[in-house]
Parts: C-alpha cells; sequence; structure tokens
C-alpha cells in the first residue's frame, strides 16, 4: 500500500502535512486523484482557528480537510455503475444515506441519517491530499471544456450561489445588490451575469477586495459597505432599488443594507453564514411585499445543471482564483484564506499548477 501526503486542521491557526495510507475503493467506492482543491470560507468560520463547528460542521479531528475537491478517477472499486476510471469528475462534498428524503430529493447536505451523513473534509477524508476516497453516488461528471480548478469551485462555492440565485430567480429584468465580495460573492456576480441581470452592485468592507471585485470587472459598480449604502444603491436604481438581494457577507449591517435597499416586491436571499440580522418586519418587508430566502448548498442534480449550464455561458469559475499553492505550501495557502486579502484560494497539483 502506497503512501501519500494529507493536511488536517488542528485548530490552532495552521494546516498541518502528515502522511497517510493511499486508500482502496471498497464496493461503490472510487480513488480520486487530487487536481485542485479550493478552501472554503466554513473551513476558516469552522475549523482553522478553533474547532467550533457543531452537527454537521463539526469537524472530526485527524481528517483530511478540504471539501471542494476536483480530481480524475484512479481506481475504482467493485459495483460502480457510471463513473470510471480515467475520468474527470467534482465531488458533491457530503456524502448521504441515499435513503432518506432529504437524500432522494438531492440534498445529502441536509441528510438526516447520523451514521452515513459525512461530509468530506469534515467527518470523513476530503481533498487536501493526493488521493481522495469517495462514494460514486457523489459525483458530478466533469467535461472536457471545464478546468479542475473551474470544477473545485462548483463542489461547494458556485453551487450555493447558483441554489439560492435559482430560489429568488434572476432574470434581465433585475438590477442586483451584492453585499460581501468574497469568493461567494464573486461568484454570485459572475453567475448573476450569466443568467442575464442587467445592472449588479458590489458592497464590501476590505480593500483589498473592492480592488480584486473592480479588477475582475463582474460588476457595475463596486462600492465600499458603509452606512450611505442603501441611499447610493437607491441612487444607481432610479430612485426605485434593486429587483434581487444576496448577502454573502453575514454581517448584520450589510443584511439589512440588503434588505432596505431591495424595492417592493423584492426578493432577497442570505448566503452568508453565522451572524445576526436585526430588521423591523412591518416596515422593511411586509407593506413592501419582500420575500427573504435561506439558501444552504445546493442539490446534486442541480449542481450537475449547473455544470451544464457553466459550458453553455462560457464562463471560467477559476478565474476568480487569485492564489494557488501547492501541498507542500497548504499551510500558507489557510493563513492567506483567513486573512481575507484575496480572491480563491486553490491547493492545486500535476496541470493545475500555474
Ligand atoms: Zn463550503
Ligand atoms: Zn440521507
Amino acid at each position: 500500500m502506497g503512501k501519500m501526503q494529507g493536511a488536517i486542521l488542528p485548530g490552532n491557526s495552521t494546516a498541518e502535512l502528515h502522511e497517510f495510507d493511499i486508500p482502496s475503493p471498497g464496493h461503490g467506492e472510487v480513488l480520486i486523484k487530487m487536481k485542485s482543491s479550493t478552501i472554503c470560507g466554513s473551513d476558516i468560520r469552522c475549523i482553522y482557528h478553533e474547532h467550533l463547528g457543531k452537527g454537521p460542521e463539526g469537524y472530526q479531528p485527524g481528517m483530511i480537510a478540504g471539501h471542494e475537491p476536483c480530481g480524475q478517477i484512479a481506481k475504482t472499486g467493485p459495483g460502480c455503475r457510471r463513473f470510471k476510471e480515467g475520468d474527470r469528475v467534482i465531488i458533491y462534498h457530503i456524502s448521504g444515506c441515499g435513503l432518506c428524503n432529504d437524500c432522494r430529493r438531492g440534498y445529502m447536505i441536509s441528510c438526516t441519517s447520523d451514521t452515513y451523513r459525512r461530509a468530506y473534509g469534515w467527518q470523513r477524508d476530503g481533498g487536501m491530499a493526493e488521493f481522495m476516497l469517495a462514494e460514486e453516488k457523489d459525483l458530478v461528471s466533469l467535461p472536457d471544456s471545464l478546468s479542475y480548478s473551474d470544477g473545485a469551485q462548483v463542489a461547494c462555492g458556485f453551487g450555493t450561489v447558483y441554489e439560492g440565485l435559482e430560489k429568488i430567480g434572476i432574470c434581465g429584468n433585475d438590477a442586483v445588490l451584492v453585499t460581501g465580495l468574497g469568493p461567494v460573492g464573486l461568484a454570485t456576480a459572475m453567475l448573476c451575469r450569466a443568467m442575464g441581470a442587467s445592472k449588479i452592485i458590489g458592497t464590501e468592507i476590505n480593500d483589498e477586495r473592492v480592488r480584486i471585485a473592480r479588477d475582475l470587472g463582474l460588476f457595475d459598480v463596486v462600492i465600499k459597505a458603509g452606512p450611505e449604502n442603501v441611499k447610493q444603491v437607491h441612487d444607481l436604481t432610479g430612485g426605485m432599488g434593486v429587483e434581487r438581494s444576496v448577502d454573502c457577507s453575514a454581517h448584520n449591517q450589510a443584511r439589512l443594507t440588503c434588505i432596505k435597499a431591495t424595492r417592493k416586491w423584492g426578493k432577497i436571499v442570505f448566503l452568508g453564514e453565522g451572524g445576526t440580522c436585526d430588521f423591523q418586519p412591518s416596515p422593511d418587508i411586509i407593506h413592501d411585499q419582500k420575500t427573504i430566502y435561506g439558501s444552504w448548498v445546493t442539490n446534486i442534480w442541480r449542481m450537475e445543471e449547473l455544470v451544464e449550464r457553466i459550458v453553455r455561458w462560457s464562463i471560467h469559475p477559476e478565474k476568480l482564483i487569485s492564489h494557488r499553492f501547492t501541498l507542500d505550501k497548504v499551510d500558507q495557502a489557510y493563513a492567506l484564506m483567513a486573512e481575507g486579502s484575496c480572491g480563491k484560494v486553490a491547493v492545486v497539483f500535476d496541470e493545475e499548477i500555474k
């Protein structure tokens, strides 16, 4: 049995490399040669500084981290029905029981089985290693026209954004406000544009992230987050406010900006995790007929649909990657993501090293 390097998160603001056995795929499982593994904000929020997550966000100490993996099948176990050696695949990052009502809807994120619900990089080994074991049922095929780094971002971030946008509906009629321009906010702008949104406004507090968002050219306007934002958005939309808002910041004030800067009958979705939101139901939503949605990850059929559409739209999620690191520098990769002056951060292998 061969050995490989894999990264764990001890919870003291470091990432440590350890040696692991290369796993062998059992029935219905595949061994994946990792190609690109991106870091998610939730890795920082729940695991990196301290193991704060509970339940589905509870990291099991010693697990290989990384829940945005994309790679190539190196070996299939017995009983695989669809995928074969050499296939390029995205891994939907939660393995569910497959039999509860949520799993049957494709939302393994919400699987109700205490025994069988295990997220990659949290309760089972994830993508920050040379190889990764996955269940065949958790795979989404990666088309040849997309890179592995495009695919890695679909595994969590872009999937999550697409789900939220499908809930509120985005079309050519819409001006959209995006608050919080980390990787999720940038992905929101990229997908809103592809879905036809006619004006996209972003707000962000971190100057470096403001600069990255402007440089990427995904927004019509990027403004610094602050108390004037509601007025600024009204000024940019003929005094009416936007039709749709997406909070990716998890910040109380930014969420309130989303609510107040959305026009009558508008829709708001909260994607950013944690924090709180203080608003007054009657003036802020009820009297203006507004709807607030919450949205968590996506289901696996929608992830497949998103991949098909990303190809049709000719967009490349990897454009959001501002920094690439090889696995031996994984500690620097997490440190940069935790510090926040970056776009998306990826740990890459083989042809994805650029
Ligand atoms: Zn994630
Ligand atoms: Zn289930």
